[in-house]
């Protein structure tokens, strides 16, 4: 190329056009009625209710199944290469849904691009979560589904979003409300169904109680009545399933990326279902969890920037605005999400669980990971393992970070170690989800089980030891009515159940001796089947 043409009018000719990707998002209310919306992304139970919600404002919705290796395999085909093992996953998923239309249902690209399309959540990052939507287009542009449309609403960004011209789509209060809701009754359901399920005398009891508490959630969500009332329905159908919590297991918690601890499938090996079929109580994360973070990261950004009011002119700047008053906000919101959540919890008989306070966790990670440092879990990964080492809230943590994640991998590898040295006695355990490497990890799972196993038994046996009791004797204790509900829960002292059930009926004194007498309490229990009170009125 000669050097004028690089400088003169024919170079310019000859510049390359600036690329300007194509973006789709016409979605007109007209449109509602002949349109799917397509969502996926968390659990199975929060993506039901999340779409039964999504029906009862009206729209078309389906569900995409959970995203497995063959999901990862097209989005490594068609994504850019570098990604993360969430992007992968996640934007396979709906290239190999899409795929699933056209060549098993028969539909045509067109019809698919005209009646379909896939509404996901957006941030802007640090991380690689800041180019999902843009790795959601090219992969279906190179799938041969260019002008599929990617609606994304922002996670931060409140109820003034901009999203294009999808008029069809109105993200006000209803539908952020109809979200949070469905969050939150997924995370009362799942994490009341992993208390139970490892204790559960009848294999598939209580997945089978859960199914039809799911139902009773989703007709409530489509006909847009009282989530609360459907929780309460759902009680009785989880107290009818028989328990044995004296088994002494250990209590796993999973911690790590959000998606990588979150998802079911093949993105983390089906990592709660294999600890469950090993013998251990699973501890997870809810989204709620999630909800707060972001509250709490808000608060946190707008406190350091108070000082620079003056000087803070950008966009969301605040300068010239009532930064006290957005603070006061924040904490209502946190607030609200934290009384909602407990209301939830009761409606259902989901006891004695603690929302996480961020404050504690982010003074507790402070010395080793930077407040400031966001990108996947931020600091709450180590904060979270301090957190369970000090106050024993578990005897095992399993962190899951996928392939290429920047935060995560950083903090598993770097970080979790100076802990792990700190606090000897953790049982952690980082795991890499590549999607090739399950035998492998489940073996170091299984190794480090082992440990945590042993543990929980001589926490137990200690407990028997210090109550001075037989595990007979606990048994015929727990026969009591004040104790026969299972949605009772002993007063946490260490992190099995079991032992904490020993701690607990060990000492049935003060306001826990008035509770045995509650005539309700009574009433229950005469009113239970026969079989169930057996123990407390037996020979012995
Ligand atoms: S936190 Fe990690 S895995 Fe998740 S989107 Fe960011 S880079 Fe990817």
């Amino acid at each position: 190329m000669q050097a004028h043409d690089l400088n003169g009018v024919q170079g310019d000719a000859l510049r390359p056009a600036q690329y300007k990707e194509q973006i789709h998002t016409r979605f007109t209310s007209a449109q509602r009625a002949h349109t799917t919306v397509l969502h996926a992304g968390l659990t199975y139970a929060h993506d039901v209710f999340v779409v039964a919600g999504m029906r009862g404002l009206g729209y078309r919705s389906e569900m995409l199944e959970c995203p497995d290796n063959a999901a990862l395999q097209i989005g490594k085909e068609f994504g850019n290469r570098g990604q993360c093992n969430p992007t992968y996953f996640t934007v396979g998923n709906v290239v190999k849904h899409l795929i699933h239309l056209r060549d098993e249902k028969g539909l045509s690209t067109k019809e698919i691009i005209e009646n379909y399309l896939f509404v996901t959540a957006g941030a802007c990052g640090p991380c690689r979560f800041g180019t999902y939507v843009t790795e959601y287009r090219k992969a279906l542009r190179d799938a041969g589904f260019d002008g599929f449309r990617v609606l994304l609403f922002q996670q931060q960004g409140g109820l003034k979003q901009a999203t294009g011209d999808a008029s069809g789509l109105a993200i006000n209060r209803e539908f952020a409300f109809t979200l949070v809701r469905s969050m939150m009754a997924g995370d009362v359901l799942n994490l009341i169904g992993y208390r139970m399920r490892p204790y559960e005398v009848e294999p598939g009891s209580v997945d089978a109680a859960l199914e039809k508490c799911r139902a009773i959630l989703c007709e409530a969500m489509e006909n847009r009545r009282s989530i609360v009332m459907a929780l309460r329905r759902c009680r009785p159908v989880l107290d009818a399933v028989p328990l044995d919590r004296l088994r002494a297991k250990p209590v796993v918690s999973i911690i790590g990326e959000f998606w990588a601890m979150t998802t079911e499938g093949d993105g983390n090996y089906h990592l709660q279902r294999f600890l469950e079929s090993e013998g251990a109580e699973v501890d997870v994360q809810g989204v709620t969890n999630w909800l707060l973070f972001m509250i709490w990261e808000n608060k946190y950004d707008r406190l350091r920037r108070i000082g620079l009011r003056r000087d803070d002119g950008g966009k969301k700047g605040l300068e010239g605005k009532d930064a006290a008053k957005a603070l006061r906000m924040l904490g209502f919101a946190d607030r609200a999400v934290r009384v909602y959540f407990h209301l939830y919890a009761w409606a259902l008989g989901l006891r004695g669980y603690h929302l996480p306070d961020l404050d504690q966790i982010a003074r507790l990670a402070a010395n080793h990971y930077d407040n400031n440092v966001r990108g996947g879990e931020g600091h709450m990964e180590v904060g979270k393992l301090v957190h369970f080492v000090e106050d024993r809230v578990n005897h095992m943590t399993v962190s899951v970070k996928p392939f290429g994640c920047m935060p995560s991998s950083g903090v598993s590898d770097g970080v979790q170690s100076l802990i792990t040295t700190k606090y000897p006695e953790a049982i952690f355990l980082p795991i890499e989800t590549t999607g090739d490497g399950q035998v492998n990890v489940q073996s170091r799972v299984q190794m480090m089980l082992f440990k945590a196993r042993q543990r929980a038994r001589e926490e137990y046996q200690d407990a028997l030891h210090v109550a001075n009791l037989t595990e007979r004797d606990v048994r015929r204790r727990l026969a009591l009515p004040h104790f026969a509900s299972n949605f009772w829960r002993p007063r946490h002292a260490v992190a099995g159940a079991a032992a904490n059930i020993v701690h607990a009926v060990a000492r049935p004194r003060g306001l826990d001796r008035l509770r045995l007498w509650s005539p309700a309490r009574w009433w229950r229990a005469l009113t239970r089947p026969a079989a169930a009170l057996r123990p407390e009125f037996g020979e012995e």
